[in-house]
């Protein structure tokens, strides 16, 4: 067989790579109508920058890194945005910036699981970072972000789920009683959940194993165990997400797998999706810099995956019409013809213009026609010698066939009237 990309690693290209770049582009705005700024961190980062943060006993960790030895440095290919976002805010001195700061970025991920409907290998996920800003505000704003992401590509279908996992006060009389209470149900729990009841009984609620089901749907809620400022920082969340028209549930099993997340954490969940119904997610992280051996710095954020916001878009019609051919197909009938539309071609694409000229120099108007049909072109400029003679060229609609004559020496503003008036009426 013919060489191959790398299992869940996918080439794209034609209408689907035109389709992505029209979401990708909407997306991009969305981040800049909110005032965020794109910040691109590198592929490689050293290893350090995903163990010491990411949570040793993840996945991530332990078996989704792609890893890279070289120069005596261990590296690996970013699985997530976050904690190389954290290393470059810290490298750079960003959080001494005065007030809240806004990152987004969009990045592709790498991560070795069992490829499927949206999983891969290598995806791409656009995150988005509010940092020193400890406020529920400004958890709220990234939920509303996120929410205005899907709203203004059309998705209606996905929930937005959200919880507390509390501050560390919370947290320590949180994970004393979820001990309790899985300590005795151990012998029924799947291995990961053993492996994880030591370090990190919190992600026990997030396992997706049968055998783990019964003990979770009994375990003690974090709810009962926050303390009164995590409470009144959550209360206040869901108060701005109701002031700004998110609808969303809370959903105390909502965990995340990560290590470094506190407070407020949240997903948005598809029904659409299959296995794989995670749209997004992410929630509030102070303490990643602590990791880095930094003091805490207030941040919080969500990171949301292209495969799966096409699929989304996908399976409810929504998907953005991307542009299809060229505005304009150059049909030159003969040489003479040619001799002309060859710089012509050149001048209207430096200005601006999408046209086409295919450089066969012979060719009849019925060869022409058709290869503007195919091409998808709006308009096709005929000319032929005789229309040399008279200074003109056939300007000719290809939705409606009508046509009409324009002069030769001005083809550049003709078209670029044209196009300003299509815009205005569309
Ligand atoms: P996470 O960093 O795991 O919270 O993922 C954030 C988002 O990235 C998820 O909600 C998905 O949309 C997307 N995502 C995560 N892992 C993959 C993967 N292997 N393939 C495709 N998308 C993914």
């Amino acid at each position: 067989m013919a060489i191959q990309s790398i299992r869940g690693m996918h080439d794209l290209y034609g209408a689907e790579m035109s389709a992505w770049s029209a979401v990708e582009k909407l997306v991009h705005k969305t981040f800049q109508d909110f005032g965020y700024k794109e910040i691109r961190t590198p592929v490689l980062e050293k290893i350090e920058v995903f163990s010491q943060t990411v949570g040793e006993d993840t996945d991530i960790v332990q078996k989704q890194m792609y890893t890279i030895d070289r120069s005596e440095e261990h590296l690996a290919l970013r699985p997530e945005g976050t904690a190389a976002f954290i290393r470059a805010v810290i490298q750079h001195q960003l959080h001494r910036l005065p007030g809240a700061q806004r990152f987004y970025y969009y990045l592709p991920m790498y991560r070795y699981e069992r490829p499927q409907k949206g999983r891969q290998r290598q995806f791409f996920q656009f995150g988005g970072e509010l940092i020193n800003d400890a406020s529920p505000e400004a958890d709220a704003e990234i939920i509303a972000l996120l929410d205005q992401i899907y709203k203004a590509l059309g998705l209606k279908q996905y929930e937005v789920r959200i919880n507390t996992l509390g501050d560390s006060e919370s947290r320590a009389r949180y994970r004393k009683a979820l001990e309790d209470h899985f300590r005795p149900l151990l012998g029924q729990l799947s291995e990961d959940s053993k492996a994880r009841f030591e370090r990190a009984p919190m992600r026990i609620l997030d396992s997706k194993h049968d055998a783990d089901q019964n003990a979770v749907k009994k375990a003690p809620r974090i709810g009962d165990y926050l303390t009164d400022s995590a409470k009144a920082h959550f209360e206040s969340v869901k108060r701005r997400l109701k002031q700004a028209g998110v609808a969303f549930i809370v959903d105390p099993l909502i965990v995340r797998g990560l290590d470094y997340y506190s407070l407020t954490a949240f997903e948005f969940v598809s029904d659409q999706l299959g296995a794989q119904s995670a749209l997004g997610g992410g929630g509030r992280y102070d303490g990643l810099a602590e990791r880095f051996g930094e003091k805490p710095i207030p941040a919080v954020g969500f990171a949301l995956g292209m495969e799966r916001l096409m699929l989304a878009l996908e399976a409810s019609e929504k998907m953005p019409k991307a542009p299809g051919g060229p505005f304009l197909y150059l049909a030159p009938l003969g040489e003479v013809a040619f001799e002309r539309f060859y710089p012509l071609s050149l001048a209207l694409k430096r200005s601006g213009l999408d046209c086409e000229l295919v450089y066969e120099k012979d060719k009849n108007l019925k060869w022409q026609l058709k290869q503007a049909n195919r091409c998808g072109a709006q308009y096709a400029l005929l000319l032929g010698e005789e229309e040399v003679a008279k200074g003109v060229a056939i300007l000719k609609n290809m939705s409606d066939g009508g046509q009409k004559e324009i002069a030769l020496d001005h083809v550049i503003e003709e078209i670029n009237a044209e196009q300003l008036k299509q815009a205005h009426s569309a």
